[in-house]
């Protein structure tokens, strides 16, 4: 007897739409798709609606958010997210290390050992999450500063990636472009990448160049991988700043044409990440006094980044009230300084500080590269609960709802070729062969929505608003969203690739 039979939906399996297609829940699976109407404890219509697998994030920071026993997790739900990926960019909840300021790490946070980090996933969760392990955060657990590893540490990172490979762990991320991972070599690299391609399990690689440089950042991270022999994701693919929007055509094609490599991206132009990172981007060190760098200099550079230059790096979160919710140029102005020479004791006074940058930027090569096939939809964000307000990026509350309105709906990606990008697709590049599709065995992850009800509603200016369309969302067979609020189960769990590792080493 199944727990729930859904009928009259139009049923996406993850790679197409199924003719007249009744699905069976039974407990935390899928335990029928056909066109019979076997005996269910409660039968629903789905009136027409779309019923698809729920979706993956394939790139977050949620790692302490999912963890939060207050966070409902709606800005994911609201957008039929599913499963979470988390500890991207180099930076995760474990091993023990303090947590990282990109993470947002909610007042208490704390990272955790090994095995207590997978006890903290088993159950009990807002979504399901499937979580990578940072390379910064490994590196900081295991050389308590960012240089050279010797041999001996190099080892001791190999060791501790393999028993998170063993319990359950989804890969490795790096982030080659934040202080943490100063002074890694190829070597480091591609002795992870070994461990990694043992376990066939992926490199997601926040690269070190996304501007003059990108072609070789990407080819930096394609080799380890070539050397190595494991699958390498290059996330949130984009030239940052148009002075480099030519490159990107060379750089597509040479995806299209690798079979180990892909690449994630959320739809805004607007990137976000902490100050720091500007100073190691455009410097290669941290400004360690108010005038490290000319302060000509920091202005010139940041037009690398930025369309806008620094009056496009809008301060969010800064230790100064006075300096959050306003741009650098526009704190320098009431300060009668340039704001080349500002923007250092900003980092000084606050080494957390986070900023959304590039608002200005155009949105055209943006809407090419999440159009590309191969693109998966990475929101970069974070999981925030019911009633947040606070300062962030819309791409949280918006990212997926916004790739459907936007791309699908009018038709410029075939709805079948979007929803699988979302589904199938990341579900078989991370291996996790549980879920992205409806069929038997499947987990029972489900989305249910019409396509022309979806409203994206974040901004630049209101980034919290939450999405609007999503009629139910499904996570191991329990509602958890239903039409405009979070039902408070927490039936998401951790998401664990297909063979766990356990057999392979
Ligand atoms: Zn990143």
């Amino acid at each position: 007897m199944l727990d729930r039979l859904i009928t009259g939906a139009r049923v996406f399996d993850g790679s197409r739409f199924l003719e007249q297609a009744n699905v069976g829940i039974a407990g935390d699976q899928i335990a029928y798709v056909g066109a019979a109407k076997p005996p269910a404890s409660t039968i629903s219509d789905g009136h027409g609606r779309i019923l698809a697998p729920a979706f993956i994030d394939t790139h977050t920071h949620a790692d302490h958010h999912c963890l939060d026993p207050t966070n409902d997790g709606a800005s994911a739900l609201s957008q039929g997210v599913g499963t979470l990926v988390v500890g991207n960019c180099g930076f995760s909840a474990t091993p023990e290390a303090l947590p990282h300021p990109v993470l947002l790490p909610p007042r208490g946070a704390r990272n955790a050992p090994l095995t207590t980090h997978r006890r903290r996933l088993a159950g009990g969760l807002p979504v399901d999450v499937a979580d990578l392990l940072g390379h910064g955060t490994l590196r900081t657990a295991v050389m308590g500063e960012a240089r050279a590893a010797s041999t001996a540490e190099i080892e001791r990172m190999a060791a501790i990636l393999i028993e998170f490979l063993e319990g359950g762990g989804l890969g490795l991320s790096v982030g080659l472009n934040y202080p943490e991972a100063h002074g890694y070599t190829a070597d480091e690299l591609t002795a992870l990448g070994r461990v990694l391609s043992r376990f066939d399990r992926p490199l997601t690689c926040h690269i070190r160049d996304q501007g003059a440089g990108i072609r070789e950042a990407m080819e930096e991270v394609a080799g380890v991988g070539e050397r190595a022999g494991c699958r390498v994701l290059i996330s949130h693919f984009r030239p940052i700043s148009d002075r480099y929007d030519a490159l990107l055509d060379p750089l597509l094609e040479r995806i299209e044409d690798s079979d180990g490599l892909a690449i994630d991206l959320y739809p805004y132009a607007a990137g976000f990440t902490t100050l720091a990172w500007f100073f190691e981007y455009l410097f290669g060190r941290l400004p360690d006094g108010p005038a490290t760098f000319p302060a000509d200099e920091v202005e010139e550079r940041a037009f690398d980044v930025c369309i806008g230059g620094l009056a496009d790096v809008h301060i969010l979160r800064h230790l100064r009230p006075d300096a959050a919710a306003s741009t650098i140029a526009a704190i320098a102005s009431a300060e009668g300084e340039p704001p080349g020479r500002v923007a250092q004791p900003l980092y000084a006074e606050d080494p957390t500080c986070l900023c959304i940058y590039d608002r200005e930027s155009r949105p055209a090569i943006i809407d090419r590269i999440v159009t590309h096939p191969k693109c998966m939809i990475g929101s970069d964000g974070y999981l925030f609960p019911t009633g947040y307000r606070d300062a962030c990026h819309p791409r949280s509350f918006g990212a997926f709802v916004g790739f459907l309105a936007r791309f699908a709906r009018p038709g410029a990606v075939p709805l079948d070729a979007a929803l699988a990008r979302l589904t199938a697709q990341p579900a078989a590049w991370f291996r996790l062969r549980d879920r992205g599709r409806i069929g038997e065995g499947a987990r029972a992850n489900l989305v249910l929505f019409a396509l022309e009800a979806l409203d994206e509603r974040a901004t630049y200016a209101q980034p919290t608003l939450r999405a609007l369309g999503m009629h139910e969302v499904i996570v191991g067979g329990q509602t958890v969203w239903q039409g405009t609020r979070t039902l408070g189960e927490r039936s998401g769990r951790r998401a664990v690739p297909a063979s766990n590792g356990l057999d392979a080493g």
